[in-house]
């Protein structure tokens, strides 16, 4: 895997992937019914022209016409299988920002340097980066002793409600619960941090609500105004929302804590206020101040909302005419959960906020339980609803090394054999959601690491103008993959 002919192979294989466009939309219609879902049916035979090994070698089953579900059966079928994910849809590419892309977005050009294209990190890197290294391993005739699952949703940009949901099911079905040794899934590069090279594989995924808040008053002609119109009050109520934010907090269970935890033992630049913070840090109840937390969200929003429930009043409508009173107006609310709180905890909290709100105005609330369409058009009422499926933190993957056979060690153990010995090996947590989202009852041991990119390219355009793969990163991946299939398949777990 570190000849010239292999990487030439490996880099043509991307780029070609690149070329085919399969971005993703939120307005989607189901699989069947909407053609712009066909793109993938060219993506599909794609990877059935450029891998006739794996094609060869692996069964491969159509999930929802477009997931794909790659199968290479174990000799021991009492290992549970390892499962390698990763998606085939790409966010879209803004029309009014093609003229900023240095190439084209679905040129995928080759430079000394990079891969360009949408895409080209997020997620075909990850994706053509397995196939390749699975084409690798048949080639050098190896036969796994476990099972080798490959799973390729479709919309993950879009909360793999038609990809990973069906994915997840069928091989629920197949396997049943908690039957997947471990699942590997896109996520975090290696970075550096605290004067030092970290890899963190996240462990742990923040939960979602998104919420819709609808105030409704009596329309009438604008010159005779009541005091507040709909969009004054729900104005004010925006104001609260914002001004009544959640505190940093550091759950006993969030894994930046044992990060933080690894870093101020082998960090060699790891602030001493930190360390000695963590030092007094004990468990506390959620709100309850936290001066660890306080102190690590003052690196910026990346760092805080790891640590912090965050909310985005992201949407709002209202008003149609400039001579009519707005009967009402509407606005949607974003909220990332912090690990250790609940959906629940956060619909109160805003319920809270809006009876309030309602108070003052003299008007009623609806809460979330009180939802049907008749409710959300009565007049004097301010409405609250859930717009999509909420979701919860989600269960935390276990990182203490009891054995060196557990999932997380043979990560910890391939990510140093390729990496180098010097990268430091910590839990991270992301304040998005993957695929795996879907995954949580099928094994206890997640794992989203971004094997192939770049760990110092931190401008490197993901879900924006000018994505590119670094090449010897995504070379690295691919040589990360095949080792971690092999080191799997060398414990008994
Ligand atoms: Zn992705």
């Amino acid at each position: 895997m570190n000849s010239a002919l292999f990487r030439n192979r490996s880099i043509a294989r991307l780029s070609d992937a690149v070329r085919i466009d399969t971005q993703v939309f939120d307005d989607l219609g189901p699989v069947g019914t909407d053609p712009r879902w066909d793109v993938l049916y060219g993506f599909a035979s794609y990877l059935e022209r450029t891998y006739p090994l794996v094609h060869g070698t692996l069964k491969l089953e159509k999930i929802n016409t477009h997931g794909l579900v790659y199968t290479w059966s174990g000799e021991d079928p009492n290992l549970k299988p390892t499962l390698l994910l990763a998606h085939q849809d790409t966010v879209p590419v803004q029309e009014a920002t093609l003229a900023e892309w240095t190439h084209p977005p679905w040129s995928g050009f080759v430079d000394e340097e990079n891969i360009w294209g949408r895409g080209s990190i997020d997620c075909k890197s990850q994706l053509t980066a397995i196939l390749d290294a699975v084409e690798e391993l048949i080639s050098h005739g190896f036969k796994p002793r476990r099972t080798l699952l490959l799973a390729f949703g479709f919309d993950e940009e879009a909360s793999g409600v038609q990809g990973a949901r069906y994915i997840a099911r069928f091989l629920q079905e197949r396997y049943g619960e908690d039957s997947i040794a471990v699942i590997v899934d896109e996520g975090a590069p290696l970075q550096y941090k605290w004067g030092g090279l970290f890899a963190l594989p996240t462990v742990g995924e923040k939960g979602y609500l998104d919420v819709g808040v609808t105030v409704r008053t009596p329309g009438g002609h604008s010159s005779a105004p009541p005091e507040h119109t709909s969009i004054g009050i729900l104005s004010d109520l925006i104001t609260v929302i914002e001004s009544n934010v959640y505190k940093p907090w550091l759950d006993e269970k969030n894994p930046y804590l044992d990060q933080l935890r690894c870093g101020a033992v082998h960090g060699p630049r790891f602030p001493d206020k930190v360390r000695k913070l963590l030092r007094g840090h004990r468990e506390r109840r959620p709100h309850e101040t936290d001066a660890l937390a306080e102190e690590i969200a003052k690196e910026g929003p990346r760092i805080r909302y790891l640590v912090q429930t965050s909310s985005a009043v992201d949407v709002i409508s209202g008003g149609d005419k400039v001579n009519a009173l707005p009967e009402s107006a509407s606005v949607k609310i974003n909220y990332r959960i912090n690990v250790g709180e609940t959906v629940e905890e956060i619909k109160q909290h805003v319920l809270k906020l809006a009876t309030q709100t309602a108070k003052k105005y003299n008007l009623t609330v609806n809460d979330f339980s009180n939802n049907s369409s008749s409710t959300a058009i009565q007049t004097n009422f301010i409405t609250l609803g859930i717009l999509k499926e909420a979701l919860r933190p989600s269960p935390i993957t276990p990182t203490s090394i009891t054995s060196l056979s557990s999932p997380y060690a043979v990560l910890a153990g391939t990510t140093k054999a390729v990496f180098g010995e010097q990268v430091i090996v910590a839990p991270g947590i992301m304040t998005g959601n993957t695929d795996t989202r879907h995954f949580w009852d099928l094994t206890r041991d997640i794992f989203r690491f971004g094997v192939a990119m770049d760990p110092s390219g931190d401008d490197s355009g993901v879900h924006t103008v000018n994505e590119r793969q670094n090449i010897d990163a995504h070379v690295k991946g691919t040589v990360w993959i095949s080792r971690f299939i092999r080191n799997m398949d060398e414990v008994e777990e």
